[in-house]
């Protein structure tokens, strides 16, 4: 029979993560799903208290913590050291945590240590079998293969996105505090403060409701002859502002700046989306002055409902890559899109 756990970390101010809920979600279900299984959590953080009680009506049996100073940031050592005895202490045979930057770092050589094995990027579990099955996706999210294993403990990343997140409903659970004391060489990484990027420079939102890509149309000559590139730039940023939508990119617009032309300041190739990019998952996507070429549309694999603005009515977006084209001038467009978001 097996035992699953699951795992996460508090945020700074003591909370669980929406990525975190999501992934309670799905063990959660997979608890219920699979025979026989026993469900308990773990939480690692400086005070998770709060986050334990947070999500005591999550069906787990027992809700383990390593807790304390040491544990309040992310650091190597010290979370390889924590997430092993959590494993060990609740027997997991299975282990299911959110894909943050804290366990995809940690998660790999806990496997290693426990001579188990882990997954990364799981987007789905199957149990119709009596045995479990993950779902995972290959090649660019092209392929997605369903596949099971006989090694434990199995350590499962889950990603965002897939799983609606967990409704907690406040209560009190009984802590199971495992007494761990770290030496100082688990120590030698210190975190001596944030660097985080102005929010008006934060334009990879992952939890926005709308992914915004701008192509490189915005760039290029227009009706009168000439670029309109401060235009382009207002325009944009005026729409992200009032949509708080996340901005992605084609793969021309963020090369230009490499090639020396000129570009709009705020893209980078971390907003690039396709088959050399991402591929977020938005509800939905509105695609601006970008051809729509297979390359570029194959990362919107994820983006349930999609749109584009174009001039060109035989673009890409027009031949099945979209679900309403809008043959028209994106720098009106957008600019109207944006007054009527204002005016609301
Ligand atoms: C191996 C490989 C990997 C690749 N990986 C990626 C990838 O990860 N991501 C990616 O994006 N691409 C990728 N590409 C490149 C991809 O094939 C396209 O070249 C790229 O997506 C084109 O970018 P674009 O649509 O912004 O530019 P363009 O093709 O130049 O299109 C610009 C569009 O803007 C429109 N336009 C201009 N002015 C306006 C206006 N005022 N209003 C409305 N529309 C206007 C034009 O009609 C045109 O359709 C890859 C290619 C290869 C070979």
């Amino acid at each position: 029979m097996e035992t699953i756990l699951y795992i996460a970390h508090t945020e700074s101010n003591g909370s669980l993560s929406k990525a975190s809920m999501e992934t309670l979600t799905a063990a959660s279900d997979l608890a219920k799903k699979l025979a026989g299984a026993t469900f308990v959590a773990g939480l690692i953080g400086e005070n998770v208290q709060s986050a334990v009680n947070a999500v005591s009506n999550c069906g787990a049996s027992k809700f383990y913590a390593v807790e304390g100073a040491d544990f309040g940031s992310s650091r190597y050592a010290s979370d390889v050291a924590a997430l092993e005895i959590l494993i060990r202490t609740a027997n997991a045979t299975i282990v299911l945590a959110s894909s943050t930057s804290r366990f995809c770092r940690a998660m790999p050589g806990v496997a290693y240590r426990l001579k188990g094995l882990i997954d990364t990027h799981v987007s789905g579990f199957e149990t119709g079998s009596g045995k479990l099955e993950i779902q995972r996706w290959y090649y660019r999210q092209r392929m997605v293969a369903s596949m099971s294993r006989t090694q434990r403990p199995w350590l499962l990343l889950v990603d965002s996105g897939i799983y609606p997140a967990f409704q907690a409903q406040t209560g009190s659970a009984t802590l199971q505090k495992i007494d761990m004391k770290l030496d100082e060489s688990k120590k030698k990484t210190k975190v001596v403060g944030l660097q985080a990027p102005q929010t008006t420079a934060q334009t990879i939102r992952p939890d926005a409701a709308l992914l915004f890509v701008a192509g490189a149309g915005w760039t290029k000559k227009q009706a009168d002859g000439q670029i309109h590139i401060k235009d382009a730039e207002r325009i944009i940023l005026d729409f992200l502002n009032s949509s708080n939508a996340s901005l992605g990119s084609s793969k021309s617009l963020v090369d230009q700046g490499s090639e020396g032309e000129e570009v709009l300041p705020f893209l980078s190739h971390l907003n690039q989306v396709g088959q050399t990019g991402s591929t977020p998952r938005h509800p939905k996507g509105l695609a601006a002055c970008c051809h729509g070429e297979e390359p570029h549309t194959v990362g919107w694999r994820f983006i349930n409902e999609r749109r584009a603005v174009n001039l060109d009515p035989n673009c890409g977006w027009a031949q099945g890559k979209a679900d309403v084209l809008y043959v028209a001038d994106a720098f009106q467009v957008m600019t109207k899109v944006t007054e009527l978001l204002t005016k609301k």
